[in-house]
Formats: C-alpha cells, structure tokens, sequence
C-alpha cells in the first residue's frame, strides 16, 4: 500500500513537496488553513473590479519555474504566458528616474551615463555573477544543508571565488564601481534576500546575474498563476488539497508523528512535512520537549523584513509609473539599519510600487492597481494610526515623483502588515520573507530540514534552505522531499 504523507500549508514550497512526493508514489494531502493555493502569493479580487497579488511581484531565475514543470513532463507556456519586461523596472531617486533597460547593451549603455568605463567593468562583474550563479543555482541551493561535506568539492570553497564567502557584496559592488547610483542600482537585488548588502555574501552577486543577464518576468493573469499551476501539477499525480483547514496540534507516538489535530478533525500519516512558518511548528504545534530549537534560539534569528502593504484602486491611468517602480530617493543605509540593526518604524523609507494593470487587465479599463510596499522590520507594533502615517508619507512623495495627484483618485484601499501576516500565515514575528540570507544563516547554519526528535517529520519552506524568495521555496520543497524519499 502507498505511504501516506501530509503537507502542511499551500505555498510554493508545500506545493513543490506535494508534486514530487507525490510523483514518486506516495499518498499526499496538502492541508491550508487558507482557501485557496500560494500562501503569501495568494490573490484577491475587489468588487469594483481590482486584482491583486497579495505578495511576490517579481518573477526572476525563469529556469526554475521551467525546471519544475518540465521534472512533470510540462512547459510553463502549457499554464500561463509569461512576458519580459522592458524596461525591466525604473528607479527613482531625489532628483531624477532612469529606467533599466532588459537588453544588455541599453544597460551598459545607461551605466556611462553615470560613470566613464563602467560598461566594460559590467562584463567582468556579470562574467563572474554567472559563474556564480551556474555553481550557487545549479549546485549549491539543491544541497539539504545537513552536513558541511556537501561543500567539500565546491567551486566557491575551492575555485577562485572562495574570498567571495566573506567579502561582502557591498565591498565587491566596490571594487568594479564607484558612482553612487550605480551601487544602488547593483545592490538592489540582494534586497530579496532579506538582508542588507554589508551582512550578504559576495556570493550572492549571481543576483545580478540573475537580474541583468536573465531578466525581469511577468506571469499573465498575476502571481498566484503560478500557484495555480502548481496546483493543477499536483492533482495530475493524485494530491488532494483540504482548505479552510489549520493544523492545531499533534499526536505523537516515541519518536514518530503518526497524527495531526485540526480544528475540522484528525488526519493521520506516516510522514509529515511542514511548510507552514517554521517556527510556528516548531513552537506552537509540537509539544516542548519535541521541538528542534528553543525561544532564545528562534528569538536571536535574524528576520527578513515584514512589510507595510497598501492595496490601492486608482480610477484613472497614471503617466510616470510603470510595472515595477523603485523608490530609493532616501537614504538605502538609513532605512536598512532601522530594519536590521535598530528595528523601528523608519523614519525615511525607501519603498515599491507595482502596476500590474501597465501589463495586464487587472484594473477596469482606464484605472491601475497600485501595490505600495514599505519594507520594515519584522516584530514591530502595528497600529492603523502607524499604518496612517505612512500612507500620507508615501503618498506625499508619489505625487511629487509622478508630478500627479494620486489620492483624490483612489476608490479602493486596503492595508496590509504585521499583523495580517500573522493572523493569515503564522508568521513568526509578523514576517513577510522568512528568515534573513546573512552570513551567519546561510545554508547549513539554517534551521534544520529534519526533525532532531520525530523520525518522520521534515521542514519546507522560507525559513529553511536555500531562503526567502519564490523560486528558493519550490526548491526547498524539492530537496526537503528528495531527503524523504531517501528513508525508504
Ligand atoms: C509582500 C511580499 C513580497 C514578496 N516579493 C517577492 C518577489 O517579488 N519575488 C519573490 O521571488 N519572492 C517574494 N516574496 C517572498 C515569497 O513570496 C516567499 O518566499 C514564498 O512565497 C514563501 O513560500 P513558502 O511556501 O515558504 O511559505 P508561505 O507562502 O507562507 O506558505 C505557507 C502556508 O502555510 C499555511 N499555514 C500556516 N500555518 C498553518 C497551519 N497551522 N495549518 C495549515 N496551514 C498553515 C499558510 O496559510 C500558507 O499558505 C515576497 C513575500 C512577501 C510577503
């Protein structure tokens, strides 16, 4: 008879464990405390006729999403139709915006604009960004992280790039450039690592690669397409999803979990794998003395940031914006240290807005649909009169960067932190990214994907390796359900 095996939660990562599991053979429910699939990629339609992502926008490393569905004999194109964007985003800063071009000529191009030479500097940089990500994306996200033999016959700990693992990549940006925009502009991408660009590894710079040589996507129809997708990848191999479902408690017998309790009833199997918050399992569900680390130690992790989100309906078309719009026209070091070093509301923060309806019919006709996000520090207060200090400051400088009133359009708006994150997925301290790529978590210094004390129970998700991010949590779920497969 088929081993049985329980997911727990519907994001990326639970759906990625889900489909290869249940590839191979095994029994798999997926169970969601939410309604439908993708977790912090859910999605949400308003009555007069807005679509949003709730989350993730940006649909970077496409050769992750291929891989997936080509490991089930499928194409992304047999699910959605997926766009490049160009240009890929604009950044704007205090006194002006430029626009980054997909195509790399256009950007090297840009580059001089800023500083004499930097366009040849960009190859090599790119050149060893590549390298990078062949040996980082190819090699080293696919390793479980149990064991410090897997770096053993690694290009970074042997090959030319090995100084990369503790130069930072602030302090690499700086040996090929040196003018101001161009290190914002190369520093960017680290941001979706949840950390800041002092405390990541110079190894990460094949995010770079990742930005400038690969490009910038966009699935039509939104984000949660994805999800979908997934979903229906799951249900060709036999998975059933039971929602509006959350996982409680469990019943554990010596060292196997053998059942799990949920406020519509019991469920049991003969393996589990939670992709819900990590810490949420590890601390709220298990009993004590089942746990794999204890409060001081999850209390001491460094937390991505959570996020100020602002859904906003606009009734007319805005001329200055486009898909993807990056606000750095205050200080990067500022803000950062008020998410990482000192947590606090940032008194400046730098922000995002994403448009999807410059690409795709997710606003009535003549209208857009603004994402508005601040990044801000995970465990925070949040109070409406905070959320509405913010929407007056970011809206302040909207207008005066788009040169046009936004506000006495808006017919739609809704806000979204800490504690939506909470209430919705668990999230440990209200966080939006998971746990922090710096340093002193990368890779094996990340929290377990095996239990230490129940034989069958394994981790998934942002909050175990690689990380935070899209592709990292489908897989996440790859390498968590091949480590199950090998029990048997
Ligand atoms: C605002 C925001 C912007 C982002 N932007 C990007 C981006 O542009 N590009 C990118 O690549 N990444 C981005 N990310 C990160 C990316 O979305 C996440 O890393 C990824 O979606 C995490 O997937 P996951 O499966 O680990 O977790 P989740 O998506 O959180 O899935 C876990 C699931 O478990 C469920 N669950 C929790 N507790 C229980 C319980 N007790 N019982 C049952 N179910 C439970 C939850 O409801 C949830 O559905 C963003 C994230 C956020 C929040």
């Amino acid at each position: 008879m088929a081993k049985k095996a329980i997911v727990i939660g519907a994001g990326f990562s639970g759906l990625s464990t889900a489909a290869y599991l249940a590839k191979a053979g095994y029994q798999v429910s997926v169970i969601e405390k939410n309604s439908i699939v993708g977790g912090r990629a859910r999605n949400f339609k308003t009555d007069e006729g807005f679509l949003f992502d709730m989350g993730p926008s940006w649909y970077w490393l496409p050769d992750v999403f291929e891989n997936f569905f080509s490991d089930f004999g499928y194409q992304v194109k047999d699910f959605y139709d997926l766009k490049r964007l160009d240009p890929s985003y604009r950044v704007f800063f205090d006194k002006e915006f430029v626009d980054i071009p997909a195509m790399l000529d256009e950007f090297k191009q840009m580059l001089e604009k800023y500083e004499k030479g930097s366009g040849a500097r960009l190859d090599k940089f790119l050149e060893e960004a590549k390298f990078k990500y062949g040996v980082a994306v190819e090699d080293l996200v696919h390793k479980p992280g149990l064991s410090l033999l897997e770096f053993l016959d690694m290009n970074f700990v042997t090959g030319p790039f090995k100084g990369d693992l503790l130069c930072s990549i602030r302090k690499h940006i700086k040996k090929f450039f040196t003018n101001p925009q161009i290190c914002t502009i190369l520093e960017f991408p680290v941001l979706f690592l949840g950390a800041t660009a002092e405390n990541t590894p110079a190894l990460y710079s094949f995010m770079n690669y990742a930005d400038i040589g690969l490009g910038t996507w966009y699935p039509m129809g939104g984000m949660n397409e994805i999800a979908q997708a997934m979903k229906k990848v799951c249900e060709k191999q036999g998975v059933e999803f039971i929602f509006n479902t959350a996982v409680k408690g469990v019943e554990i017998n010596d060292k196997t979990l053998y059942k799990l309790n949920t406020d519509k009833g019991s469920f049991e199997a003969d393996y589990f794998v939670a992709s819900c918050d990590y810490e949420h399992f590890d601390k709220n569900i298990l009993p004590e003395d089942k746990s794999n680390y204890s409060r001081k130690y999850w209390d001491s992790r460094t937390m991505s940031p959570s996020g100020l989100i602002f859904y906003l309906g606009v009734s007319k078309k805005i001329k200055n914006l486009l898909h993807h719009n990056l606000f750095f026209d205050e200080s990067f070091d500022v803000h950062a240290q008020e998410i990482y070093e000192n947590p606090q509301w940032p008194s400046k923060p730098l922000f995002y807005v994403s448009v999807t309806s410059k690409t795709d019919n997710t606003a009535p006709e003549g209208m857009e649909n603004l994402f508005i996000l601040v990044p801000v520090a995970s465990g925070l207060e949040d109070s409406q009169e905070t959320r509405d200090k913010y929407f007056r400051d970011v809206m302040d400088r909207l207008e005066k960067h788009t040169g046009e009133s936004i506000r006495n359009y808006i017919i739609y708006n809704k806000s979204y932190a800490h504690k939506d994150f909470k209430s919705d997925y668990n999230a440990f301290k209200g966080n939006a990214y998971g746990l922090a790529n710096t340093l002193m978590q990368t890779h094996i210094l990340k929290p377990s994907i095996k239990s230490k004390k129940l034989k069958n129970l394994f981790y998934t998700g942002q909050l175990t390796v690689p990380g935070p991010g899209v592709p990292p949590s489908i897989i996440s779920g790859k390498v968590v359900a091949k480590e199950l497969l090998k029990l048997n």
